[in-house]
């Protein structure tokens, strides 16, 4: 395939010609998120024909979970008055699937929406009438609350080191002969040869967002909920995770920048430790959504649509097998002290 460069390479090489080479990060961030031609400011990349397809817009299936999950954890909360904020809303499609169910089970928060694409936010105002925006968490009120964010902290710009014989090397994005975009490293940092031979990997907004979290939860009678490509120490990937895809595929990081989604997968356990001493759980999406009753939300909505079988029973699948999205996706509950324990993570559904 030859491919046109896209506008953001010429920045990139431009930035590179001039400053040097540049971290991993500098260059997520710019490919996902400038101003005019990142990945997630001028198109719309989700959807069956678009780039990757997320849970809530495989079906509505998944939207309906996290809402009587909401629902749930806010009775344990002793039904106050909340806002329901989501990171990284998408489409809305999430949020308006979680309202359907949160309104007739008598929960009508004040709704939230954490964006910074405009394009997005122009898709999620249609979805999600009525709803506050925000462009950081920061900004969203404190008071009784429950955060969902699902395939936000994948998107977050991450910095890339490699821990070798030398010590720690910085992954970065620099220039061949040709003014080709060519990755490599740093010098190796003396003195930090801290862990064996192995790569790490650190988005700095990631950890910046989760102690926020942790300090709303510090407050008293909140919740969150965080659904993301990860692992634990059970399944950490050996080297390094960042991956590029575009149109479904995987392609080099270096391809068409802008135009290509760059995700890394999440250190749950990190996330966890990060959330400590409160409370959190973590378990697979697949056994996530089979607690919370997604097998019977699949048999009465084949009873209520027989044509639409075989695409309920396909949908269900790629939510939970293992294979699938079932054990790749991770969820991490936490809530704050007082605050009845979470559904979903292995107790069985709560009527
Ligand atoms: N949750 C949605 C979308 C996931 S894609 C779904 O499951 O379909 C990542 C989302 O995070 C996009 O909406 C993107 O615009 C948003 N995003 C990326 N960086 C962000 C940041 N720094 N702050 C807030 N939102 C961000």
């Amino acid at each position: 395939m030859n491919e046109e460069p896209t506008p953001l390479e010429a920045i990139v090489k431009a930035e590179i010609a001039t400053s040097g080479p540049m971290t991993i990060h500098r260059y997520m961030e710019l490919c996902l998120g400038h101003p005019e031609h990142g990945f997630y400011k001028h198109h719309d990349p989700f959807g069956p024909e678009g780039d990757f397809t997320t849970a809530p817009e495989i079906s509505q299936m998944f939207g309906e979970m996290l809402g009587a999950w909401v629902a749930t954890v806010w009775h344990g909360m002793g039904r106050p008055d909340f806002r329901l904020i989501e990171l990284g809303p998408g489409r809305g499609t999430l949020m308006a699937d979680m309202l359907r169910v949160l309104q007739p089970a008598g929960a009508v928060p004040e709704v939230w929406l954490v964006d910074t694409s405009p394009l997005l936010k122009a898709e999620q105002s249609r979805r999600v009438p009525g709803a506050n925006w925000a462009s950081s968490l920061a900004e969203v009120p404190t008071g009784p609350q429950i955060i969902v964010a699902n395939e936000f902290f994948d998107a977050l710009p991450v910095h890339q080191f490699f821990f070798g014989p030398e010590g720690a090397r910085e992954h970065l994005m620099g220039l061949d002969a040709d003014g080709e975009l060519l990755p490599g490293f740093s010098a190796a940092a003396p003195n930090a040869t801290v862990h064996a031979l192995d790569w790490q990997e650190w988005s700095p907004l990631g950890d910046l967002v989760a102690d926020q979290i942790a300090e709303r939860l510090r407050d008293g009678n909140a919740a969150f909920l965080a659904i993301d490509y990860g692992y634990t120490a059970a399944d950490r990937p050996v080297g390094p995770s960042l991956q590029a895809l575009r149109a479904n595929r995987q392609v080099q990081i270096t391809d068409q920048p802008g135009r290509t989604d760059l995700t890394f997968l999440v250190d749950f356990d990190g996330l966890a430790t990060r959330l400590a001493p409160l409370r959190s759980w973590v378990t697979g999406q697949g056994p996530f959504l089979v607690d919370l009753g997604i097998g019977h939300r699949a048999e009465s909505l084949v009873r209520s649509e027989p044509k639409n079988a075989g695409a309920i029973s396909d949908a269900f699948d790629v939510l939970t097998a293992p294979e699938e999205m079932g054990t790749l996706f991770k969820v991490l509950a936490a809530v704050s002290e007082g605050v009845a324990p979470p559904p979903g993570f292995g107790e069985g559904p709560r009527a």
